[in-house]
């Protein structure tokens, strides 16, 4: 259960780290030597020549940059991982700053010469040169860029810290078996899914009471995040609030409505499996701190590593044998770390490591249901990782939001299937759906809520609206009873749901809620379709992965028959949910 880190680098020694991570820096500087200034002036032989450099310089850095975060990650406490924590994040601020001049030239050069976008010889990037493309006429001057940048840092991105500062600072009173507690944010929201609904109620009613009274300081926050948004989309000609987001996720504005057009034809289906679970746990209606509760009759099985390590890589092998044998040697060479550790960062996720053609996983395994799930998402991560590092150089295997989820859910449902027909009881069987449904429901519908809530905030700016806390609160409670109608009881204070959430906070990333309803549904839909097709959808998956971020989505979906700016394709991932919902109705 503990990662083998050693082979990101040619020697663990950390003063050896150290010059590697020297060299590394020298190595970007020689480069910028080598180029600045003369990038604009490249013929398409010479380009690639640059962009295939450019790879080849990150797959020889990239070990010991991963293997300095990865080693603080697991455990923050170690002077050694102190040490070459901070002599990475400086390595890497002189590496970046040495290679900053790369997009801008890179953009002068499609600007003058786009028919370099179509020449043969540089058919592999062919993709990263349209992204760049489209950025470009919205790319400033480098001094001008340089200076947002400088007055970002005390401007706008101090909202989001202020925020962050405020949340981790504070802290929340609450009685539990009959004695007061005093606990900071990150621990008291472990109890909104809480078996007890007395302690899940008072969580929420302390925290949102709180958040509440603080009104004052998170409208003006939104305020000036969202008018510094909108000022820099006329400085940098972005036609809507939202264009610059789509540019990123390599998406367009017609599948993004016929995404969000799907969300809102089908809230009366989520509403339903709401209706449902309230009878599962013997309530007439969910209250807001029932809504991801665990089933009060949901089996208290533990699952132990070697067993889950069992279910993960079978339900990989049973897909397909390759990717079963890539979720293998994930656990044979030592890629995972699941040990629970003081010092060790929350959370879990995984970390592609190219040069190796393989990953890291990090992970704190419990023992529960959830944990199996999450252990199953980031080896469809590293799967990923495998296909991409096989088929990409680096630069194509840069995901955006829409598509980086796709092996992870996936993976998700297949364990599902799995678990499924191993489950003996009714009451496991309901565990498992539940288990899935309440994901989905959270990542396709109340992140939908979050969508419309932001496009409010934009709307009501160009109407000449002034954003005081109560009415951002409105906006937010319409935004949420679009999607939950009124399956749910909501506590009065939840109106202040929208002040903790950190990206409403951060400079120059907005409209970040959409790929997460686009990553469900996608590969809910792909899901059916697998179901629908059996074993020949099997290589059109790894297709999908293995193209990385060679091609833009639309166009993957395209190779495979399907037109994602379509509500018809978005329609497939819903009746894959719809499925699941009938199957708990059945056994509820
Ligand atoms: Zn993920």
């Amino acid at each position: 259960m503990v990662w083998d880190l050693s082979p990101l680098v040619k020697n663990t020694d950390p003063s050896a780290v150290k010059s590697d991570l020297k060299s590394m820096v020298a190595e970007a500087e020689e480069f910028r030597d080598r180029y600045r200034g003369k990038v604009t002036l490249l013929d398409a032989k010479g380009l690639l020549q640059f962009l295939e450099e450019r790879d080849a310089n990150w797959l020889r850095c990239e070990g010991q940059i991963k293997y300095c975060f990865l080693l603080y990650s697991a455990d923050s406490t170690k002077e050694v991982a102190k040490g070459l924590l901070e002599a990475v994040r400086y390595a890497q601020m002189r590496r970046n700053q040495a290679l900053a001049f790369i997009d801008i030239e890179l953009a002068k050069l499609l600007e003058s010469k786009p028919s370099l976008i179509r020449d043969p010889i540089l058919s592999e990037y062919k993709h990263l040169l349209e992204k760049l493309a489209r950025k470009a006429p919205h790319m400033l001057s480098e001094a001008e860029e340089q200076l947002v940048i400088t007055k970002d840092k005390n401007g706008v991105n101090a909202w989001q810290l202020l925020q962050s500062d405020w949340l981790s600072t504070r802290t929340f009173d609450i009685e539990i078996e009959g004695e007061t507690k005093t606990l900071p944010y990150g621990e008291i929201i472990g109890l909104y899914e809480s078996p007890n609904r007395d302690l899940r109620k008072q969580a929420n009613q302390t925290v949102y009471e709180n958040l509440g009274k603080d009104e004052i300081v998170w409208a003006s926050a939104i305020r000036a995040v969202c008018d510094d948004h909108t000022q820099m989309c006329k400085l940098r000609k972005y036609p809507t609030a939202m264009t610059q987001s789509l540019i990123d996720n390599d998406v367009d504005l017609q599948t993004v409505s016929s995404l969000m057009k799907t969300i809102e034809k089908n809230v009366g289906l989520y509403q339903r499996y709401l209706k449902l679970k309230a009878k599962l746990m013997g309530m007439d209606k969910l209250a807001n701190y029932d809504v991801v509760a665990p089933l009060p009759q949901a089996p208290d099985t533990k699952y132990h590593w070697k067993e889950s390590r069992k279910e993960a890589t079978d339900s990989y092998y049973e897909f397909d044998q390759e990717l079963g044998r890539w979720v293998s040697e994930m656990f044979e060479k030592r890629r995972i770390d699941g040990k629970v550790r003081k010092g060790k960062e929350s959370g879990a996720w995984c970390a592609s490591w190219l040069a190796g053609k393989s990953a890291y996983i990090l992970q704190s395994f419990n023992e529960r249901l959830g944990d199996v799930y999450t252990l199953v998402h980031e080896l469809g991560h590293a799967v990923h990782a495998y296909l991409g590092s096989r088929n990409q150089k680096p630069s194509n295997f840069d995901l955006g939001m829409c598509i980086a989820e796709t092996g992870s859910v996936f993976g998700e449902l297949l364990l599902t299937d799995r678990l499924l027909k191993k489950a003996t009881t009714k009451e496991e069987k309901q565990a498992i759906l539940a288990h899935v449904l309440d994901d989905f429901g959270m990542s396709a519908f109340q992140v939908s809520a979050r969508v419309f809530f932001e496009q409010s905030l934009y709307d009501a700016i160009s109407q000449g609206e002034f954003l005081d806390g109560e009415t951002v609160a409105d906006l937010w409670v319409s935004a949420r009873n679009k999607v939950y109608g009124n399956s749910v009881d909501w506590l009065d204070v939840m109106k202040w749901e929208w002040t903790m959430k950190p990206h409403y906070y951060l400079a120059n990333f907005r409209f970040y809620n959409y790929p997460y309803v686009y990553a469900q549904l996608f590969v809910f839909a792909l899901y059916r379709l697998y179901k629908e097709h059996g074993n020949t959808f099997i290589p059109k998956l790894k297709g999908i992965l293995a193209a990385g971020s060679s091609k833009a989505p639309y166009d993957i979906a395209a190779e495979l028959g399907f037109d994602i700016t379509q509500e018809a394709f978005w329609q497939k991932g819903m009746d894959q949910a719809k499925e699941f919902i009938d199957m708990l109705e059945k056994i509820a």
